[in-house]
């Protein structure tokens, strides 16, 4: 009997049925214009192995103008045909489905040929689009209709027809962007006709034996976006137009209001979707947050949709489902929604991955063989460097002892942990340590290990992490000076007005720590949807609140510095550092840029300003908070190599200049790869 009957009940489509509830949703994750279709099958075959009912692929261009940059992959050529085949053949193979996403930038595409219903530039495109005639509307809409026709030549079980996010499609909805007078703009049912028209040329195109998924924007969240009656009115019209499926999209990428990132809540839309709920006959897939097969199941049982879609959590685990299945959710590598190596990646053009899960997009390269001579390993230091690559050393086989001198396991990530919006931190500890078990490593905690201790190993590996930088500050030895350890860890005691030394990821995180009251808004979404200003939309279009964010007051005055002259909070994720900026700001927390920390005294932090250390200023605060950077841990490699033992140095211990988990992860698994 599973834990999951919702989610592991079968779906019947009428001339399909879906194994089970779960969606892998739409991720560019850049494989496609690889070009190497045999790491693009593999990637969606280990994937089908793991379960998933149904897959989307990334979004696939219908033509040039619709690409989101230029070059991105589409389905254009016969060529194109045979090798999207590869991948549907693969799938097919491994037990699995998959649709394509069809998927027509318009003013969103990154491209001086891009187009639109009218010439209103998006915010996050340099290139205002082109208006189409009725000849250029035509021409997409049988270039869509063509796509999906290829889609089915090339063996997909169905296409995602992507009308939402703020694309293409999106566009022609709302008045913000569609100021056209003719009968594709004015009237709802004007600026309504596009889709429908799509939905209708794509059903004619591919048949009745075949998925056509439409992802409808339901909550816009940006000025003037589609109103409640207007989203249950398209969704039943492109019910009638030959939609198998409706997927739930939520926010424009142009909004303000975070949607997927780690600090919105769990299932956090689920009540979106929900009201849709009943108002259309065919199955509603409900979308965003949703990380672990309890939640899927709680978003199911509570009627909030038919079927869940999860995307990233794919790329964290692609055997999800199998392990879900199996009653091994302990075991499910957890997406902690931190967009570090997916979203992040894909934004710098680099192929996406996953911070927990280095092998995702990497199958055919990155691969995890039994060891074949066993060796008695030594790893010292339970940070994610250590963690990763215990585990992964240990399923190949190999017999494993790994030491922290702390009493738990985890690293600093029992720091980040303590951060609010960071809870899913929790989750990742816990998931190691279920690992650990699992893969029978032994752990010794408590134990700091010196050079001595490590005799008789054929294998060390010293992953002992970092030290808080000595910033060298006059005055920093006084009681009214802590490191961040002392306040994340220690729980010490922090005065009112706080001035924190160091504006890079941990300077931001010991902000959010001191200026919110627990338990965090992340946890509570109430609080959260007042917080960013996230309304009803059966009473505001687009779902923004008519009051704007109402956060719950600051619980300090706190100001953030740093000596660079730079915007501070530059180098935060390149998809999330706009979150954590405007988090502080609701939180009335300023920042101060290009300062000289001059002195501490008992008054307070003396800055000045400017190479000149001109405007030298008392900020009158009771706490400083230094959060000035890290240097390598490497007092044990050094001593070892004095001894004259081998050892391999990882994670921060290794390099500590710009370490994050990602790469700590990364560089143990691949090592433990080779042991
Ligand atoms: P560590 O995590 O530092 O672990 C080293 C371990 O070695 C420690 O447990 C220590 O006790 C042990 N050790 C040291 N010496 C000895 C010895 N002689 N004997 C036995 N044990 C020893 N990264 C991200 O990617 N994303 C984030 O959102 C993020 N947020 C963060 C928030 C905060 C507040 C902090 C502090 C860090 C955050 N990081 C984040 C950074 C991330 O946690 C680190 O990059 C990562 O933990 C480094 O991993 P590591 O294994 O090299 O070292
Ligand atoms: P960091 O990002 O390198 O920031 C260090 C800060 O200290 C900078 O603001 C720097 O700015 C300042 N600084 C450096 N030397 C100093 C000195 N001698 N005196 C005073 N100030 C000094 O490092 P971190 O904040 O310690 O974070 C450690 C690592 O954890 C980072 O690499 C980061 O990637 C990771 N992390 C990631 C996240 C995340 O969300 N992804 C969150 C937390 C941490 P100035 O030099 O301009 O003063
Ligand atoms: Fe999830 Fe982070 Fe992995 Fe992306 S990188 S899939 S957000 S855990």
């Amino acid at each position: 009997m599973t834990r999951y009957p919702n989610l592991f009940r079968p779906l019947d489509l009428g001339h399909t049925t879906l194994k089970n509830r779960v969606l892998m949703g739409s991720m560019h994750t850049g494989l496609e214009e690889t070009k190497d279709w045999n790491r693009v099958a593999e990637f969606y075959a280990e994937r089908a192995r793991g379960g998933v009912a149904l897959m989307v692929t990334g979004g696939m261009a219908p033509n040039r103008e619709g690409g989101v940059f230029p070059g991105a992959a589409g389905l254009f050529t016969p060529d194109d045909i045979a090798n999207h085949r590869i991948v549907t053949d693969r799938v097919h193979q491994a037990g699995g489905k998959i649709a394509m996403q069809i998927l027509h930038a318009g003013r969103y595409a990154y491209s001086p040929d891009c187009v639109g219903p009218s010439p209103v530039k998006s915010p996050i495109s340099p290139f205002p689009p082109k208006e189409l005639d009725e000849d250029g509307i035509e021409k997409q809409i049988a270039d869509i209709a063509t796509a999906a026709a290829r889609a089915r030549e090339a063996g997909y079980d169905g296409v995602e027809v992507m009308g939402s996010e703020g694309y293409f499609i999106n566009q022609f909805l709302v008045t913000h962007t569609n100021k056209r007078t003719d009968r594709w703009g004015g009237s709802y049912e004007n600026r309504m006709r596009l889709p429908i028209e799509v939905m209708k040329r794509v059903r004619a195109a591919v048949g009745d034996d075949f998925i056509i998924i439409y992802r409808l924007s339901m909550i816009d969240l940006v000025p003037n976006g589609s109103t409640h009656e207007e989203v249950v009115q398209l969704a039943q019209e492109i019910e009638k137009a030959g939609a198998s499926i409706i997927n739930t999209g939520i926010g424009w990428h142009e909004a303000r209001i975070p949607t997927i990132a780690t600090s919105v809540p769990r299932a956090g839309f689920a009540w979106v979707t929900k009201k849709l709920m009943g108002k259309v006959g065919i199955p509603v897939i409900t979308s965003n947050r949703i990380n672990t097969p309890e939640i899927a199941e709680e978003v199911l049982s509570e009627g909030c949709a038919d079927m869940v879609s999860m995307a990233r959590p794919f790329l964290a685990d692609a055997h999800f489902v199998a392990k879900a299945e199996a009653g091994q959710s302990a075991l499910i590598a957890p997406c902690i929604a931190c967009n570090q190596a997916c979203l992040d990646h894909t934004f710098s053009g680099k192929i996406s991955t996953c911070l927990v899960n280095p092998r995702a997009c990497h199958e055919t390269e990155l691969q995890i063989q039994p060891a074949t001579q066993t060796k008695k390993v030594a790893i010292v230091g339970a940070g994610p460097a250590g963690l990763s690559t215990a585990i992964t050393a240990a399923e190949r086989g190999h017999a494993v002892t790994l030491f922290d001198k702390s009493d738990e396991i985890g690293g600093q990530l029992n720091m980040a942990k303590k951060v609010p919006g960071k809870e899913e931190f929790w989750g990742l500890v816990d998931w190691f340590g279920a690992s650990l078990e699992a893969a029978r490593v032994t752990v010794q905690l408590g134990q700091t290990v010196g050079a001595e201790d490590l005799d008789g190993f054929d294998e060390v590996i010293i992953a002992t992490g970092v030290l808080p930088r000595d910033p060298g500050i006059e005055g920093q030895d006084g009681p009214n000076v802590l490191g961040y350890v002392d306040v994340l860890r220690g729980g010490a005691e922090v005065g009112k007005r706080v001035a924190i030394i160091g504006a890079g990821g941990i300077g931001f995180d010991v902000a959010e720590y001191l200026v919110e009251d627990t338990p965090s808004p992340t946890l509570d979404l109430q609080e959260w949807k007042a917080q960013w200003g996230v309304g009803d939309p059966e009473e505001t279009p687009g779902g923004l609140s008519p009051k704007g964010p109402q956060p719950e007051p600051p619980k300090r005055e706190v100001v953030l510095l740093q000596r660079k002259q730079e915007k501070p909070g530059k180098r935060l994720g390149k998809t999330t550092g706009w979150i954590h900026r405007a988090a502080l700001k609701l939180k009335n927390v300023e920042m101060k840029a290009g300062v000289n920390y001059e002195r501490i005294t008992a008054e307070g932090l003396w800055i000045s300003s400017g190479e000149a250390r001109e405007n030298p200023q008392l900020l009158e605060v009771d706490t400083i908070v230094l959060c000035a950077g890290q240097v390598s841990e490497r007092s044990l490699a050094d001593a070892l190599r004095e001894k004259g033992i081998t050892a391999h140095v990882i994670g921060g211990a290794d390099v500590a200049a710009e370490l994050d988990a990602k790469r700590a992860i990364n560089q143990g698994v691949r090592l433990a790869a080779t042991l």
